[in-house]
């Protein structure tokens, strides 16, 4: 009957829910308490301009060793803390670093740009904009060196909301880039609706640069994309084929395991 299967239902699917579910409470519970026992760390991948292969951008990717869970993927944390909407004390806790570094990283590397990853929900409300406005001063030359990447990750319902955040961000120096073009949900409204500075291709499309439809759809994004006034900046470049290819395209930016994996501040510090 419909009371049996139903049952038979929920105790099949159960376990895995349940340990999903456990694993994910454990992590949102004890979350300000990691952030503060310094389990997050961040990592820095460099970015060369095809003009002059010079060293001239950095993205910074975020990385959580948790005592019970071990190294958790950026994907899955990303994802509980959107879930459980705790996602805007990350992206702070990552600016503050960011801007605590950057003074010392522009006494190595003069004018280096700064990438950060922020969620779609971190332009839906205003806490960005005033924890940004709360810091100090000192920090605010800086802002035109960062750039903030937007990824397709979420549904954006009101894009009223996050034009407006993004106008408040752009009024005090930081560049826009749509991060992962290509892959989500909406790449050409977002084209069309955000006023951004930089576009990054996807890596699923840079891992398709042998087939001819993927090489057109290439040429016609970054054409469209310099039409636009956008940078263009293609990520996991892991072959030189790709660095000739994109090179040849007229891509300003590139960034991969061939060029550089991620790496620590010290290592970018140290770097020539
Ligand atoms: P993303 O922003 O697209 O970052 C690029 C990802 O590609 C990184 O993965 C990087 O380690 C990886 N990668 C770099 N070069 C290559 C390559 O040559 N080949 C391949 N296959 N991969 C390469 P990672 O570090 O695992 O981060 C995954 C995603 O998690 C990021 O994708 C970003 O969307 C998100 N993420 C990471 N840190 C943060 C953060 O602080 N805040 C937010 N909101 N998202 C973050
Ligand atoms: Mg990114
Ligand atoms: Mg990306
Ligand atoms: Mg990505």
């Amino acid at each position: 009957s419909y009371g049996i299967k139903n049952n038979k239902k929920f105790k099949y699917y159960n376990p895995q829910i349940g340990f999903d579910e456990q694993k994910r409470v454990t992590l949102v519970n004890g979350f300000t308490e990691s952030l503060n026992n310094n389990e997050f760390y961040l990592l820095w991948q460099p970015q060369y301009r095809t003009r002059d292969k010079k060293l001239s951008g950095v993205e910074v990717l975020t990385r959580w060793h948790h005592p019970q869970y071990g190294t958790i993927s950026p994907e899955e944390f990303i994802t509980t803390l959107e879930q459980s909407q705790r996602i805007c004390d990350l992206s702070q806790w990552v600016i503050g670093e960011v801007f605590n570094q950057l003074p010392l990283l522009h006494e190595k590397h003069p004018g280096l740009e700064v990438s950060i990853n922020l969620s779609p929900q971190d332009l839906m409300d205003d806490r960005l904009v005033h924890y940004i406005d709360s810091l100090s001063d000192q920090f605010a030359q800086y802002c035109e060196f960062v750039t903030l990447e937007i990824t397709e990750s979420l549904l954006i319902d009101d894009y009223s909301r996050v034009l407006s955040t993004i106008e408040d961000l752009k009024k005090r120096g930081f560049k826009i880039s749509i991060d992962d073009f290509g892959s989500g949900y909406a790449s050409f409204a977002y084209l069309q609706k955000l006023p951004a500075n930089e576009l990054k291709i996807d890596k699923s499309y840079t891992d398709l640069y042998r087939e001819q439809t993927t090489y057109a759809i290439l040429e016609t994004i970054i054409e469209l994309a310099k039409r636009l006034d956008m940078r263009i900046v293609v990520e996991g470049i892991e072959h030189q084929q790709q660095i000739d290819l994109f090179t040849n395209l007229g891509a300003e930016r590139l960034q991969g395991w061939m060029l550089d994996k991620p790496m620590s501040l010290q290592s970018l510090m140290s770097k020539t």
